[in-house]
């Protein structure tokens, strides 16, 4: 069956095609953290919403290049710089450590790729250049660089892709310096800021000279530079369409000419008390805030996937406590299949390593499988309610039959794998996952990743480095299993 998505750009739910049609590679390109703090849990609903996307790709056989920049350069950014007289990168690495740490708490898996912005200055200053020369970019008498609207709606291009604009509102050539604004604010924006004395150190050279790249640009120039000029996905929190999205879009079809994403994927937020979890409100929680309180990154990524991602829903702290009670179900239900089975330490091995790209089929005849049920709702544009429903109705079915001591150890060990496989796209794992190390997964993804690219010398490599690590990898049809050598 095939997945349709919600696509801002067509405000429509559309079948997923990639753009290239022929093979199974998808880019899909998510805007990062801006390390200036630590990420609260609304920020974690996001890149949660952007883990089970590529899972599901990767559950469904596509060979994802998951991008997802940090931007350690922007206004906030420079702000705190200041007021902690500190250096740019003293000050940023130390919230980006952070965030890697949490992204593993939460079990998300890691990006192929995390650009920094501050390593993309040159690709930032040519794509500019590119700007100016095609007529859409200019200098402005304060030594900045602008974004014309006007001269690059003039060119036939479309500004408004993502939201609707009224321009009737717009004054011609009037700019907005800042790297947020609202609608209302619809103005030229900022490419490149000319150095003012509140930047301190913070600054490069450039042909318009010093300054330091705007923030959409950033984006423009990371994603494009890895994956290329046109790419299948781009993900955010739904805050992000105007401006930010709005003018990657402009910035890069205005430099390429080329349709820069073909499906935007927008999650909408998480609230508190019905208003958005923001740093400005102060309603926020952090991961470390949650754990202090005895919660664990796995109950609030469960927490995180409960709703459906295009629908917004209060965070509690009482939500946390069933999450935990729903999560105590699963684990119970897998733990005496585990024993059932007889698998020694059947479980942990195989939870998120055993990664079988097939998709489900549901038996001939039979009622819908649980993996063709499971299937089914995420292929709905990621229906997780439905996926859940799937998920505890299963639960409900094998408790019964395990109190009716109507399973055998091989029915026990089809049904663990088909938990396995379900697993691999939510990534709740039960609770002995743990025992498989987040670094030894990871390598068996990228080995994964390399055989789906038939670069078998790569995924040879990776073989040879598991196997120093003490890990040995089983090739079967389900796909393959790790052994502790
Ligand atoms: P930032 O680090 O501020 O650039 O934000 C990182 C991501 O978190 C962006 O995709 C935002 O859209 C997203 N985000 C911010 N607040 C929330 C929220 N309350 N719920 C969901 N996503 C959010
Ligand atoms: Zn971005």
């Amino acid at each position: 069956m095939s997945l349709s998505l919600f696509n801002t750009l067509t405000r429509g739910v559309q079948d997923f095609v990639p753009l290239n049609p022929a093979g199974n590679k998808v880019g899909m390109y998510c805007c990062g953290p801006t390390v200036y703090d630590f990420a609260h849990i609304g920020n974690w609903r996001t890149f949660v919403f952007g883990d089970l996307v590529r899972r599901h790709l990767e559950f469904k056989g596509f060979a994802v290049t998951h991008v997802m920049n940090i931007t350690d350069v922007e206004d906030k950014i420079i702000r705190r710089v200041r007021e902690t007289k500190t250096t740019l990168t003293a000050f940023t690495r130390e919230y980006e450590a952070t965030f890697f740490a949490d992204l593993e708490a939460l079990n998300c898996r890691r990006p192929h790729h995390t650009p920094r912005a501050t390593e993309f200055i040159p690709e930032i200053i040519v794509l500019i250049e590119k700007l100016i020369a095609r007529g859409v970019a200019y200098q402005a008498p304060d030594g900045s660089v602008y974004f014309s609207i006007e001269k690059y709606r003039g060119c036939g291009c479309h500004y408004g892709q993502l939201v609707k604009l009224n321009f009737e509102a717009m004054r011609a050539g009037e700019r907005v310096a800042t790297d947020e604004y609202e609608k209302e604010s619809l103005a030229d924006f900022a490419l490149w800021k000319a150095r003012v004395p509140e930047d301190g150190e913070v600054f490069w050279p450039s042909p318009w000279g010093e300054g330091r790249p705007g923030w959409h640009i950033e984006c423009s120039a990371m994603s494009m530079k890895v994956l290329g000029p046109s790419f299948d996905l781009h993900l955010g929190g739904e805050d992000l369409k105007f401006p930010h999205h709005e003018d990657e879009i402009a910035q890069s079809e205005g430099a390429t000419g080329k349709p820069f994403v073909k499906y935007w994927l927008h999650g909408a937020h998480l609230l508190v008390e019905g208003k958005k979890m923001s740093k400005s409100l102060g309603n926020y929680f952090t991961l470390r805030d949650l754990v202090a309180q005895g919660f664990t990154g796995r109950e609030v990524r469960y927490l995180l996937l409960t709703a459906h991602y295009r629908e917004t829903f209060n965070f509690t702290l009482d939500g946390l406590t069933g999450a935990r009670t729903a999560l105590a179900r699963i684990d119970e239900c897998v733990g005496k299949l585990r024993a059932l089975s007889g698998a020694p330490g059947a479980g942990p091995s195989r939870s998120e390593a055993q990664i079988n790209p097939q998709p489900a089929e549901s038996e001939p005849g039979g009622p819908p499988s649980l993996l063709a049920s499971f299937t089914a709702a995420l292929d709905d544009d990621l229906n997780i309610s439905a996926a859940w429903a799937a998920v505890f109705e299963w639960v409900r079915e094998t408790n019964k039959q395990l109190a009716e001591n109507a399973l055998t150890a091989t029915a026990a060990s089809s049904a663990l794998d088909t938990w396995e496989r379900i697993n691999s796209v939510l990534g709740i794992g039960a609770v002995a996952e743990a025992e498989v190390p987040a670094e030894i997964v990871a390598l068996l993804e990228a080995r994964q990743v390399a055989r789906q690219a038939r670069d078998f010398k790569r995924s040879d490599e990776i073989r040879d480095t598991l196997k120093a690590k003490g890990w040995g990898v089983e090739d079967s049809p389900k796909g393959p299993k790790l052994k502790k050598l």
